[in-house]
């Protein structure tokens, strides 16, 4: 996972790659995504990290905009040949802001050619929810697309939009946190929203430069407040530091996350009190 402000064209080493990808499987790692920036970019070296990933019994999955899939006759040998070196899934990044860079014919194509070698895909089809996105969505029904709706992250390039006040159902918002690693080998405990809780670094792991992956895991398997995100929620939690039941279910989950968690105040506080907050349950 690329954080949004590297330079264009930095990323990990191939040689680099291939010695992590070795150290997680013997760490346990079950699973691989090859995500932002943009994987494609490196198709062969991502292909050849696939490859081996199946030969260590790795799931793997790339996560890509389909700037590559300008026509089938372009999409099929790339996607044909992922399938061959044991890709898992392709997921498609789809959204108004995508496919203003990006024809939505790619992803189309791209989906088709998933369709057509068997390899499984889905759409992610970013919204805020607005009448906006309709179009793009029909898009997606028209043509018989596997999509899944995803709310707009209020993070990265996306800090700057503005925030749509929701009501959501008062739920739970748990999370499953699976650690990122990025090109600079730093470890962060949870997806690229998380990596951008610059005023605490709450989710911020360690390096791989220093430790190895198992002391990187152990740190955000043991971390009492991931846990409770991971079994109690975020809304609970919200709750328990003072925030109104009324302005909690405006929030969509990964900007209350960050309300919480990206303050130093409430942080302090939530650390300090944790054991208290465990025990807050019905
Ligand atoms: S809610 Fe928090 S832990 Fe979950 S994905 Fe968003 S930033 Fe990460």
């Amino acid at each position: 996972m690329a954080a949004g402000d590297l330079p264009a064209g930095r990323k990990m080493d191939l040689e680099e790659a291939t010695g992590i990808i070795g150290q997680m499987a013997r760490a346990g790692v079950g699973g691989i995504s090859f995500s932002a920036g943009e994987p494609f970019l490196y198709i062969k070296e991502i292909a050849a990290l696939v490859k081996l990933c199946r030969q260590l019994g790795i799931y793997t999955r790339i996560v890509t905009n389909s700037f590559w899939a300008k026509s089938p006759e372009i999409s099929d040998p790339l996607v044909s040949q992922l399938k061959q070196n044991g890709l898992c899934q392709l997921r498609l990044s789809y959204s108004r802001w995508h496919q203003k860079h990006v024809n939505g014919k790619n992803v189309l194509n791209a989906a088709q050619s998933c369709q057509k070698f068997g390899l499984d895909y889905f759409v992610s089809f970013v919204t805020d929810f607005s009448e906006e996105d309709d179009p793009y969505e029909q898009f997606l029904r028209d043509h018989d697309i596997t999509f899944f709706p995803e709310p707009v992250i209020y993070a990265g390039r996306a800090a700057s939009f503005k925030r749509r006040r929701i009501l959501t159902d008062y739920q739970a918002n748990c999370c499953d946190m699976n650690p990122y690693l990025t090109p600079d080998l730093d470890m962060v405990a949870c997806c690229d929203a998380g990596s951008h809780f610059s005023e605490t670094d709450f989710f911020y792991l360690g390096s791989l430069k220093d430790q190895p992956p198992e002391a990187l895991f152990a740190k955000s398997e043991t971390d009492r407040l991931y846990n409770l995100i991971r079994i109690m929620g975020i809304t609970p939690i919200a709750s328990f530091a003072g925030m109104q039941s009324r302005e909690i279910i405006t929030y969509s989950k990964c900007q209350l996350c960050r309300k919480l968690f990206n303050d130093p105040g409430t942080l302090t506080r939530l650390r300090g009190e944790v054991s208290r907050l465990e025990a807050w349950h019905r």
